[in-house]
């Protein structure tokens, strides 16, 4: 099992964490409302964490253009 960082704007995987026992404090999840949760984690066909994030270059966008977050991406 592990937990992918994918970026939710470009598709991007951010970063990867091979580890079955790392918990939801270190992840971050605590700070992560219900509705958040089911928005940012799913999982993938084969039982991985996928946690959506925004990945720099995305971030960076969206601070230039603060008016991209309200539109998000389309394809969702
Ligand atoms: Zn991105």
């Amino acid at each position: 099992m592990s937990y992918r960082y994918v970026c939710r704007c470009c598709g991007m995987k951010v970063g990867e964490i091979q580890q079955s026992n790392v918990s939801e404090w270190q992840l971050g999840f605590q700070f992560l409302t219900q509705q958040e949760r089911q928005h940012i984690i799913s999982k993938d066909e084969i039982g991985n964490t996928v946690v959506r994030v925004v990945c720099d270059y995305c971030k960076e966008a969206l601070d230039q253009n603060p008016d991209l977050s309200v539109v998000g991406n389309p394809l969702q």
